[in-house]
């Protein structure tokens, strides 16, 4: 059997206190799209974080690969919640995506003209390589979004997390980044995508792991898509369900 691309077992984490995920265990296979789905406040922003080890577990195990984040976090690329990102940072787009080729660079040698075309190439790829020379902060939100895509790109990993990559995001910006995304996983690279409702979930992703501070549900999206399965994670939001149309 393959080996398994992330493993999480009885993760448990809080802030101050409050428990935000309570003992989620997933396993999910190299080559998968997954959606992270759930409430506002439901933990996916959070779950993503402990996964990164960017902040503190209480109790738990995460394996990437067989091995501990740490020793493979260079294989990760992550794209951040836009408002966790300080758009008013002096930093021009290239160079932006130069930051991906960073883990691969070794100590105390800068980017050369080999990581400058590999970054204009991944910023070809999400049509952005006009912008090359633009402050981020004067982007739009979509191609504020693909340049972080071609930032990840650019770092050549083998796990993508994305926090709602298609929030403030015009429709033409949110299709170049899906068709991306499901180019890596036909690579075999492993995706792992937040998105706060279920809009669009069965065109996007191929699993879903719908969490509420637990894990309700993980596994194909035809199987977690079901009322009573939705109901559990979004409590008496009906209105919502019917436009879903569940
Ligand atoms: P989601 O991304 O699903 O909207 P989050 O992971 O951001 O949810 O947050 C989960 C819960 O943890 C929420 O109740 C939120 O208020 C709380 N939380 C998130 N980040 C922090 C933090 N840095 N300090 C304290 N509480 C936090
Ligand atoms: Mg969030």
């Amino acid at each position: 059997m393959e080996k398994e691309a992330i493993s999480i077992k009885d993760l448990h984490v809080s802030y101050y206190g409050n428990e935000a995920i309570k003992g989620v265990s997933i396993s999910v296979q190299p080559g998968n799209l997954v959606g992270i789905i759930g409430p506002n406040g439901a933990g996916k922003s959070t779950l993503l974080k402990a996964m990164l080890n960017l902040i503190p577990k209480d109790k738990g195990d995460i394996k990437v690969f067989g091995k501990t984040v740490k020793e493979v976090r260079k294989k990760i690329a992550y794209v951040p919640q836009r408002n966790d990102i300080d758009w008013d940072f002096p930093i021009t787009v290239l160079d932006a995506v130069l930051l991906g080729t960073y883990p691969n660079l070794q100590l105390f040698r800068r980017p050369k003209k080999k990581e400058k075309e590999w970054a204009l190439e991944c910023l070809q790829r999400v049509g952005m390589e006009e912008f090359s020379k633009r402050q981020i902060g004067e982007l739009s939100g979509g191609q504020q979004q693909r340049v972080f895509l071609a930032r990840a790109l650019a770092q050549k990993a083998e796990l993508f997390y994305l926090d709602e990559p298609f929030v403030g995001v015009d429709a033409s910006s949110e299709e170049t980044i899906v068709t991306i995304l499901k180019e890596l996983c036909l690579q075999g690279k492993t995706v792992i995508v937040v998105h706060h409702d279920l809009s669009k979930a069965n065109d996007y992703f191929n699993q879903l792991i719908l969490l509420n501070k637990e894990l309700i549900s993980f596994g194909e999206v035809n199987e977690v898509i079901q009322a009573d399965i939705i109901e559990k994670a979004y409590k008496g939001q009906f209105a919502f369900m019917k436009e879903m149309g569940v």
